[in-house]
């Protein structure tokens, strides 16, 4: 199948939608061992790092020097954002439950540095091939489901409906379409900019990992078990891409 801008759009709607599959257990259950969190949240990183990997690898084939400038331009472009955004997570939430027209826009901007980051790695990687694209949209979605749980699991004990819940979840992602069709129109009109996108998506998402991702993990599990989790999510994904070919 031909990619086009649609079925990036469809892509990153899919990986928005998991992000509200998060919120499942609440319809079933109350509570969600926090245990349990920090190892999903430590599985989302090693798959992010393994997202990361594969975009640069995709680029090195094409050209080192506009790779190696865009890994650079990603993580000054997510780190000046992130100065303007201050990214609470706890405020985010809390701004989720009251749900006016206005506080919808607000976590939107917000979200908008995950978003930057996983829409465009999305729609650069649609740049790069179909199978490329297919395998972090693979990657991002499976990341997004422990993203819609740490929401679910802030907002369903203060009273929040799972499905609301679910809804917002949603919410929070859609973002990533409306940046992932431009990124991959950007890559695929202008080829030189291929390497340097794949850069730039592979240093905002490695800072995500970082800065974000893994933090959040530990504040739930070991260092230890966050180590043993993460390698083997990477080891998984490098198995996965060996697998699609
Ligand atoms: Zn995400």
């Amino acid at each position: 199948m031909e990619i086009n801008a649609w079925l990036v759009f469809w892509a990153a709607l899919v990986t928005a939608i998991a992000c509200g599959l998060g919120a499942l257990p609440f319809f079933f259950v109350r509570e969600f061992p926090r245990r349990w969190v920090g190892i999903l949240g430590g599985m989302a990183g090693g798959l992010m790092l393994g997202a990361s990997f594969s975009l640069i690898y995709e680029g090195l084939a094409s050209d080192l020097p506009l790779l190696t400038a865009g890994v650079v331009a990603g993580v000054v472009v997510i780190h000046l954002l992130n100065q303007r955004i201050k990214h609470d997570r706890g405020e985010t939430i809390q701004a989720l439950r009251q749900s006016a027209g206005v506080k919808t826009l607000m976590i939107l901007a917000v979200m908008t540095i995950h978003s930057f980051a996983e829409g465009i790695g999305l729609g650069v990687a649609y740049g790069g091939g179909e199978s490329l694209g297919n395998l972090i949209t693979a990657a991002i979605a499976i990341q997004n489901i422990p993203e819609g749980l740490a929401i679910a699991l802030i907002m369903v004990p203060l009273g929040t409906s799972p499905l609301r819940a679910a809804w917002w979840a949603i919410v929070s992602s859609l973002p990533q379409p409306l940046m992932a069709v431009p990124a991959f129109l950007l890559v695929t009109l202008f080829e030189p900019f291929l390497p340097f996108g794949l850069g730039l998506a592979a240093g905002a998402m490695l800072w995500m990992v970082i800065a974000e991702l893994l933090p959040d993990a530990l504040k739930d599990t070991s260092r230890e078990m966050l180590g043993v989790v993460v390698t083997l999510s990477l080891a998984a994904m490098i198995a996965f891409q060996a697998l699609l070919g």
